[in-house]
């Protein structure tokens, strides 16, 4: 898949390019520009579709910068393998930190906080419903 994007490693607009090995798809952010009739390409290397000597020691579903919900995933996969004990520690560090996402918010739009808090309400008690 080709497509037009912002790259994750230097912010700038390039195109993503996938390169296909027998073993595994690399990811690069293709970067193009023309001066003075000369063509210039600078890539970005955005890792690789799967992690597969990583992923033999930590079972993640390791990704590289392409997939943009992979953070989520990890955290989700990690919280799963904790203790009780870590996961009071955990507990302290995911309210401070959506304490801080939430005043961004209020800063940014403060009428749609509502409906965002209602919203991840919602989601929460959905995701407590499925590993009940
Ligand atoms: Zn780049």
């Amino acid at each position: 898949m080709r497509g037009r994007m912002i790259c994750p490693r230097c912010g700038e607009e390039g195109y993503l390019m996938k390169h296909k090995t027998a073993h595994n798809v690399y990811n690069y952010c293709r970067h193009v520009t023309w001066e003075g009739g000369t063509r210039r390409e600078r890539r970005c290397y955005l890792g690789p579709d799967y992690y597969i000597n990583a992923e033999k020691f930590h079972d993640l579903d390791l990704a590289g910068l392409v997939d943009p919900k992979r953070w989520a995933r990890y955290a989700e996969e990690l919280i799963l393998r904790l203790e009780y004990e870590d996961l009071l520690r955990l507990k302290e560090v995911i309210e401070n930190r959506l304490h801080v996402l939430e005043r961004e918010r209020e800063i940014e739009a403060p009428e749609e906080i509502d409906a965002v808090a209602e919203w991840e309400r919602a989601a929460q008690k959905e995701s407590l419903e499925v590993t009940e």
